[in-house]
């Protein structure tokens, strides 16, 4: 693995011809070039099963690493492999010649971005597998550091950030619009907005909090918070291998949400939105849940545009909302339905987007993964960004606005503005003007 450093490919032994003798005929003929390096041998047995790979199958979760067979479909469509050597068949070849995953820090590198799963013929299941080997990391204290903070942060105050839940709807003072507060006035509403930890606390996402609450405002949304009552609903941490931390989770957010009427939840956050649609049911809580986008795209109608954007913007799908859940349309209507908006996309994107480093616990792992990287992979993604012509980056995910920011000022890209689509819809229906 590269330290830092660029990226190095393996030197490919070319013989010039090859014998093949066929085993019914016993005729012999000669293979020239690549496809010599099918009939060379093979070493299959020089791993024991009773090592590594052995302990990771007997996880449940872990099970499908000893499917993988080798093909190497999954390697180029790994958005680490192309800032260090990472995929799961390097992964599983590894384990199988002695690596101790538990023990590894490649153990945190993957961010369950799910593209490997998409091209793998045999199911190998990075999203499943790697939680699996990080709950019994975490089980023997080999966290990293920042990823331990986290989770004491997330035990202590109920969010990411370590922050006052008391102040975790300050946001709506400066919204411009009322915002009602479930705990204040519990009568029963239509959307239940599931704000989650960087929309409420952190800066970025508390003006797309405004800008969001603004357009439900103005298109006529009965919606209300919970406020100091919510919690993050833990899909990251669960990702990250705190399977005890989202299960207390999962209790207190839906201790919070059965004191409450209403139709549907709406979350800014595909982590939230993934963990809601596909996590809570497995523990006996449905619920109807949309991310904001998919919320606001039929609403389109009753909006009236004021402010025509002309720019060219360019959208980054988040994993959890495109590859893991489907959804690649919604966001896209509402780009397109702003006035002068130029949507231009980028290479990777929709099923095949490239991943911003922030999923499966990756948003806090920055600094313990820079040792095995190249660059960063939201840095990888802005230059992407940059290379469209585009002039903002528009993102529908609260982990995205910090990470490409500074990924854009890293970068020298400081002239691409990062956007979450709610800002720019907000933008181009007025603002505060006129509220
Ligand atoms: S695509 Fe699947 S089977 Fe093929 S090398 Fe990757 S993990 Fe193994
Ligand atoms: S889930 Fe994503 S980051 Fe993890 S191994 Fe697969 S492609 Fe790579």
């Amino acid at each position: 693995m590269p330290v830092g450093g660029k990226k190095q490919s393996p030197v490919v032994v070319e013989l010039e011809e090859a014998t093949v003798i066929s085993k019914v005929s016993g005729r012999e003929w000669d293979v020239s070039g690549a496809w010599n390096r099918m009939f060379q041998p093979r070493v299959l047995s020089d791993y024991s099963y009773s090592g590594g790979l052995g302990k990771v199958a007997q996880l449940d979760g872990g099970e499908t690493l000893e499917y993988c067979y080798g093909c190497g479909k999954c390697v180029p469509v790994c958005p680490v492999d192309l800032v260090s050597e990472y995929g799961p068949r390097k992964i599983h070849r590894k384990v199988q010649t002695g690596l101790d995953l538990f023990a590894s820090d490649e153990l945190w590198m993957c961010t369950t971005c799910g593209n490997c799963l998409r091209v793998c013929p045999k199911g190998v299941n990075m999203i499943q597998i790697m939680p699996a080997v990080r709950e019994v990391a975490v089980g023997d204290g080999k966290v990293p550091d920042e990823l331990q903070g986290i989770f004491e942060k997330t035990f202590r105050y109920g969010n990411a950030l370590g922050e006052n839940p008391r102040r975790r709807h300050a946001w709506t003072k400066a919204a411009g619009v009322p915002v009602r507060v479930l705990g204040s006035d519990p009568t029963p509403v239509d959307v239940l907005f599931y704000v989650e930890d960087y929309w409420s606390y952190h800066p970025r996402g508390q003006q797309a909090a405004q800008a969001f609450a603004r357009t439900m405002a103005r298109v006529g949304v009965d919606f209300a918070i919970l406020g100091a009552e919510e919690k993050t609903v833990g899909d990251s941490q669960r990702l990250a291998g705190e399977k005890g931390l989202f299960d207390a989770l999962v209790e207190d957010v839906t201790s919070t949400l059965a004191k409450y009427e209403f139709n549907r939840i709406v979350t800014p956050d595909p982590h939230a939105f993934n963990a809601l649609v596909k996590e809570y049911p497995k523990r006996g809580f449905t619920y109807d849940v949309l991310h904001y986008t998919q919320l606001l795209s039929p609403l389109i109608d009753r909006m009236n545009f004021v402010n025509p954007i002309n720019k060219k913007v360019t959208f980054h799908d988040p994993c959890y909302l495109g590859r893991h859940n489907g959804e690649y349309d919604a966001p896209r209507k509402l780009l397109k339905a702003i006035p002068g908006l130029d949507l231009v996309e980028m290479g990777r994107c929709k099923e095949n987007s490239y991943c911003c480093g922030g999923g499966g616990g990756g948003m806090w792992l920055d600094g313990f993964n820079s040792n095995h990287v190249s660059e960063r992979l939201s840095e990888r993604r802005v230059r992407e960004a940059a290379g469209t012509g585009a002039e903002i980056l528009a993102v529908c995910c609260p982990y995205e606005v910090s990470r490409f920011e500074d990924a854009a000022k890293s970068t020298g890209n400081e002239h691409l503005k990062v956007m979450d689509i709610a800002e720019l819809l907000d933008e181009a229906l007025g603002g505060s003007e006129g509220l």
